[in-house]
């Protein structure tokens, strides 16, 4: 059974998501419900819960939102278009899109505007890349996989522009290295900006470390959380079992069965809180040793929106 478990630091909450928390929880503070959010404020089930229980409603269509209401956009951040639909609508926008998904957006507009095609590396469907997309449809191609760049068959693929590379904030550091060395060997001339952040390589590199050193991993976060799929598929690689769970209730005590050292972290909009209880339940199952394992210190705030008095 086991006896040692490694706490992967950095773990859990980044920058990003604290403040788009502290938004919606100032907003629902001052504000009566219902207090409108496009999309989930961010991905997780245990938050996205909470916020519902106070009266956030979370859509995914303005038009399910009356004229003149509150609306907070996610930490994801969204398209011009949906920008502007707001704005005619009348909704009283608080944007608490992270600043590190806002850099993304600019560099895409830029490049549209200087003559680029650009490349944007990233999981189709995902509320960010829509976002990010959406600043020059017409000019940006999505590249998942290496073997998007086989079907190409417009923009780049015609080479008659220069090519700009952008990248999703939350993306697997070693997949990415390895999509964007097919782009370069493609197009040695593309500008390339990978903006895979700050908390997504810190906690990427805590997990890979524990993984290397347990018989078990824990990754706690939800199934459309990125950054916590990612984490998952990061300790897997490293050879040692490895699990997502959105929480204490989806973990099987099987998976226990001959292993001496558990590895637990979490994704990036997960709260610390959702560890305790595994924590416990691993203490009553027989661990003694709890050792923090300790690959960066983040010291990384952003400010509040406009908006937020
Ligand atoms: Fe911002 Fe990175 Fe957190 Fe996403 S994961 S909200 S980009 S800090």
């Amino acid at each position: 059974m086991p006896h040692t478990l490694l706490l992967a630091e950095p773990r859990g909450f980044c920058a990003g998501v604290v403040r788009a928390i502290d938004v919606l929880n100032a907003v629902l503070d001052r504000e009566p419900p219902p207090v409108y959010a496009f999309h989930e404020i961010v991905h997780n089930r245990h938050v996205v819960e909470s916020f519902r229980a106070r009266g956030a409603v979370f859509v995914d269509a303005l038009a399910e939102v009356p004229n003149g209401a509150r609306i907070v956009f996610s930490a994801h951040g969204v398209s011009p278009a949906v920008v502007a639909e707001a704005r005619a609508r009348k909704l009283r926008i608080i944007d608490a899109t992270c600043p590190l998904v806002t850099k993304v957006h600019l560099e895409t507009r830029k490049a549209a505007r200087d003559g680029f095609d650009i490349l944007l590396v990233g999981h189709h469907g995902h509320d960010e890349v829509t976002g990010t997309l959406g600043e020059a449809p017409d000019r940006t191609t999505i590249v998942d996989t290496p073997a998007d760049l086989d079907t190409l068959t417009r923009g780049p693929g015609g080479g008659e522009r220069p090519v700009f590379v952008v990248t999703q904030t939350t993306l697997s550091v070693e997949d990415t290295a390895g999509v964007i060395d097919a782009i370069r060997a493609r197009y040695p001339a593309a500008e390339v900006r990978n903006d895979i952040c700050y908390a997504t390589t810190n906690r990427q590199l805590a997990v890979r470390t524990i993984a290397q050193r347990a018989d078990l991993v824990l990754v706690v976060g939800s199934a459309n959380s990125s950054n916590s799929v990612r984490l998952r598929e990061v300790a897997a690689s490293t050879g040692t079992p490895a699990y997502r769970v959105d929480g204490i209730a989806d973990i099987d005590p099987a998976w226990y069965d001959g292993v001496g050292t558990v590895g637990l972290t979490a994704g990036a909009s997960v709260p610390d809180e959702l560890l305790e209880p595994i924590i416990a339940d691993l203490r009553a199952r027989g661990v003694t040793r709890i050792e923090p394992v300790v690959v960066a210190t983040e010291t990384v705030t952003f400010q509040p929106p406009d908006g937020l008095d």
